[in-house]
C-alpha cells in the first residue's frame, strides 16, 4: 500500500561486521519502504566510541550498497550528536525525573540478591534496579553531578507523563507472537522494567534516549528492528511521553539463527556478509537465505 509518509531507517552499531541478521533487517526496512513509495534512512549508533571503529563503519556503507540498497545521505551519526542528547538528559534532570547512580553491575547483582528482596526480575537491561541510590534524586537545580549514572525514575516519569499504561501499535511480531495494540500497564513497567539508565558514566547518554531523540528527529514513522528489542520498547514510549515526542508504529521481525537455533552475533564472522561475499555469494543469494 503506497504511503509517502513512510519512513523507516537502519540503525547499526559500527562495532563489528554486518552478518545475515542485519542484512534481513536493513532489506526488509527497504523494502517495506519502496513498497510504501516513502524512505529509508541510515543511522549509525556508535555512542559507544570504545568499542566503535570507522573501519566497521565504511563496512557497513559498503556491505548495504552490495546488497543494492540504497539510503538518503547523509546517514545520521550518533557520536556527532552528543549535545542533542545532553539537552535530553538535562531537561529530565531539571524535571526531578533522574537520580545519579554509582552502582556498578555487580552491586546491582548484590543488591537484588540481598534476602528481603525476593528473587531478582530481569527487565529489558538485566536485573531490575533495586533503588540502592533513588534517595539520590535530582532537585531541579543545577547541572547533574559527574562521574555517575543517571537513571531514570520509573513511577516518577510515569506519573509525570500522566499515563497509567504505556501503548504502542505493532504490526510485526514479538518474541511470544505479541502484535496489534500493545499496552504495558505502570505498575508492571515499574516491576518489570524499573530505573532505567539514561545516562552512562562513559558516554553521557544511552541507547534508550539516543534512540528516541534520533527516531524523532529522523522523522521516523515506522521502525522495522529485531524482536530481541520488543521489551525495550516500553521504555521507548515512555521517553517519547516525557520528551513530547511522537510514537511512530513498530514492526519487530523474527531474529535470524544459526542451525543450532542461536542468534547470530556479530562474532559470528562465518555468517559475515563480507565472508559470503568473497565467497561468491550474490544479493540475491543472501536475500534467499534469510528467507526475503
Ligand atoms: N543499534 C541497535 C543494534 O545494533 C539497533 C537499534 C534499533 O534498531 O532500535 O542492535
Amino acid at each position: 500500500m503506497k504511503n509517502p509518509e513512510f519512513r523507516t531507517r537502519f540503525a547499526p552499531s559500527p562495532t563489528g561486521p554486518l552478518h545475515l541478521g542485519h542484512a534481513y533487517s536493513a532489506m526488509l526496512a527497504h523494502d517495506m519502504a519502496r513498497a510504501a513509495g516513502g524512505a529509508f534512512l541510515l543511522r549509525i549508533e556508535d555512542i559507544d566510541q570504545a568499542r566503535a571503529r570507522d573501519e566497521w563503519e565504511q563496512a557497513i556503507y559498503e556491505d548495504l550498497a552490495w546488497l543494492g540498497l540504497t539510503w538518503e545521505t547523509p546517514a545520521l551519526r550518533q557520536s556527532e550528536r552528543s549535545a542533542v542528547y545532553r539537552e535530553g538528559v538535562d531537561g529530565l534532570w531539571a524535571e526531578g525525573l533522574l537520580f545519579a547512580c554509582s552502582c556498578n553491575r555487580r552491586d546491582v547483582r548484590a543488591a537484588a540478591a540481598a534476602p528481603n528482596e525476593g528473587e531478582p526480575v530481569f527487565g529489558p537491561d538485566g536485573i531490575v534496579y533495586p533503588g540502592t541510590c533513588r534517595a539520590r534524586k535530582s532537585e531541579g537545580h543545577g547541572p547533574p553531578p559527574e562521574g555517575y549514572a543517571l537513571r531514570l525514575d520509573m513511577a516518577a516519569a510515569l506519573e509525570r507523563a500522566g499515563i497509567g499504561a504505556v501503548a504502542f501499535e505493532e504490526t510485526g511480531t514479538g518474541p511470544a507472537g505479541e502484535t496489534g495494540r500493545i499496552e504495558v500497564g505502570g505498575a508492571e513497567m515499574i516491576r518489570g522494567v524499573g530505573d532505567v539508565v539514561l545516562a552512562r558514566r562513559d558516554m553521557g547518554t544511552s541507547y534508550h534516549l539516543s534512540v528516541v531523540i534520533d527516531d524523532a528527529a529522523q522523522g521516523i514513522s515506522h521502525v522495522v528492528r529485531g524482536q530481541d528489542l520488543f521489551e525495550a520498547t516500553q521504555i521507548h514510549v515512555v521517553l517519547q511521553r516525557l520528551l513530547g515526542l511522537p510514537t511512530p508504529v513498530y514492526h519487530h521481525h523474527r531474529l535470524i539463527r544459526d542451525d543450532a537455533g542461536k542468534r547470530l552475533a556479530k562474532r559470528d564472522d562465518a555468517r559475515a556478509i563480507r565472508t559470503y561475499r568473497a565467497d561468491g555469494a550474490s544479493p540475491a543469494d543472501i536475500r534467499c537465505m534469510v528467507g526475503l
